[in-house]
């Protein structure tokens, strides 16, 4: 089963329209939410920055964020997803095509589930990263549909045997191609600011809060390329791959090329509020 704006259908009964701006323009924004145990995880984070994500670009909800919450959860129980993901959007409608926003369209919200266990491989043994330029546009704060820099940054990772493209702005690190970067030095937690150069991670919210909560200092300061290169750990975070450690970037092994301590402190308190989140089903 699928959600289409309110209603929900079998996927193959939806159509989508090719004069929906999000698939002529990319005209919308997205989430993609982690579903543990039966239950969606930080789920309200993720709805929020949904809407502001809708509010940057002017775009209105379909409904009421709290009905689309409701909704999102039900889609959850009706295809009995245990563990997986939703993945949701809302788009700027249909309309014959022009830049402009149409006068007219109603927005359009699309969600449904996927199935898929957790990372467990590459968060315990650590992955592999290439560095690349971020050729993205000033507005990364916004989770929009236009993803084809990261298409691109992730497909050139692949080729190269890697799991994650890092991209830097100039010698500037900015964050991955589908995740926030962090690296570790003198346990000191050192991660770029949150700005219009990077996605607000939601997990990024949770591990600052964590790192903070078990001692550990933490500096939203943008780093080099150099200094990530040198540096004892090195980590990724996102709603997909939880917090993975980087244990090798293009040729340079990362620290001892195994995951971190302190990457492996946050994973175990990461663990406790996975635990939390399913007990409060
Ligand atoms: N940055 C980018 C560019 C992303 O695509 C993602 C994944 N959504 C993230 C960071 C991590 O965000 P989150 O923790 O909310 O999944």
């Amino acid at each position: 089963m699928i959600l289409f704006n309110r209603g929900f259908m079998e996927k193959d009964d939806a159509i989508v329209d090719i004069e929906d701006r999000g698939y002529q323009f990319g005209d919308g924004v997205y989430e993609f939410i982690r579903v543990y145990d039966g239950v969606c995880f930080e789920m309200e984070r993720h709805v929020q920055r949904l809407k502001l994500s809708a509010l940057k670009i002017e775009l209105a909800l379909p409904y009421p964020l709290e009905d689309i919450t409701r909704n999102l959860k039900q889609l959850v129980e009706k295809n009995g997803l245990l563990n997986g993901y939703i993945y949701a959007q809302i788009t700027r409608g249909v309309a014959p095509r022009a830049h402009h926003f149409p006068g007219s369209a109603s927005s359009v919200l699309v969600a449904y589930v996927q199935h898929a266990e957790r990372p467990v491989e590459k968060t315990t043994h650590g992955i592999h990263a290439i560095l690349t330029e971020d050729i993205r546009w000033k507005r990364c704060d916004i989770k929009s549909l236009n993803l084809l820099p990261n298409v691109l940054a992730k497909q050139l990772a692949k080729k190269h045997g890697c799991d994650e493209a890092i991209m830097h702005r100039g010698a500037t690190v900015s964050e991955g191609s589908s995740s926030n970067v962090y690296m570790v030095e003198k346990n000191v937690i050192y991660t770029h600011p949150i700005n219009n150069l990077i996605l607000n991670g939601i997990t990024r919210i949770g591990v600052l809060e964590m790192a903070r909560e078990n001692g550990f200092r933490v500096v939203e300061e943008a780093f080099t390329v150099n200094e990530l290169l040198e540096t004892e750990e090195v980590f990724i975070t996102s709603t997909a791959m939880e917090i993975c450690p980087v244990v090798q970037v293009d040729q340079t092994q990362i620290g001892s090329g195994q995951p971190g301590r302190v990457t492996r402190t946050l994973q175990q308190a990461f663990e406790h509020r996975i635990a939390l989140n399913s007990g409060g089903n």
